[in-house]
């Protein structure tokens, strides 16, 4: 506030100034007559406050999030009501953004209500020219197919070190990628999965 008066301050003053009541006269004006509604007892200007903020808030459940954009991993509140996503915006505990939002992570609700968003798992098969929804075991049991071939294919038991050889039990063959999203519990089950998978490739998306 202090900040906003000394701006003020320093601002020229203008040396015709307009007959049209500028945004500031409005302001005044509607605050003016909101006073004499009040004071006129036809507005309860307490209830009404209350009751809007009840209203806002009424059956909504609030969640810790991250933006899915970038590497920063700016934190956002969830607002949920019944089972639906109302409103997303920054989380001014959030050490990384203090509730601030780029453009991309404002626009991220409008990407969530889309109508184009994908919400099921998509397949494309060899030769294929077009994509088929498949259900989400479906995608997880190929995944898990495909990584256990892999693995079992390329898996290396031992290595030569100077003229010893050494057991290392690692395939070189696929990695794991982790972005700023994710949390610390989660960065935990993904390298205890990497590594009990044998691979060492382990990368975070801001190093891409
Ligand atoms: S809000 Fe902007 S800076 Fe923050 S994670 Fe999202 S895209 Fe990145």
């Amino acid at each position: 506030m202090q900040q906003r008066e000394e701006l003020s301050a320093q601002r020229p003053e203008r040396t015709a100034p307009s007959t049209l009541p500028n945004r500031r006269d409005w302001f005044n004006a509607t605050i003016l007559g909101g006073v004499g509604l009040a004071l006129d007892g036809l507005l309860d200007l307490p209830a009404v406050k209350a009751a809007s903020r009840e209203f806002k808030l009424s059956n909504v459940s609030e969640f810790t999030t991250s933006c899915n954009f970038c590497s920063c991993g700016c934190g956002m509140i969830a607002a949920v009501r019944d089972g639906k996503l109302i409103t997303l915006e920054g989380d001014y505990d959030h050490v990384v953004n203090r509730g601030s939002l780029c453009v991309k992570g404002m626009s991220m609700f409008p990407t969530h209500t889309s109508p184009q968003r994908l919400q099921v798992p998509r397949y494309r098969a060899p030769g294929s020219d077009r994509w088929v929804d498949i259900t989400w075991e479906d995608a997880i049991e190929r995944i898990a197919g495909k990584i256990r071939t892999i693995r079992d294919t390329t898996w290396i038991a031992t290595e030569r070190v100077g003229d010893k050889e050494v057991p290392v039990n690692r395939t070189d063959a696929f990695a794991f990628m982790g972005g700023a999203q994710n949390t610390n519990e989660e960065c935990y089950l993904f390298q205890k999965a990497a590594r009990l998978l044998g691979t060492v490739s382990v990368e975070h998306q801001a190093r891409l």
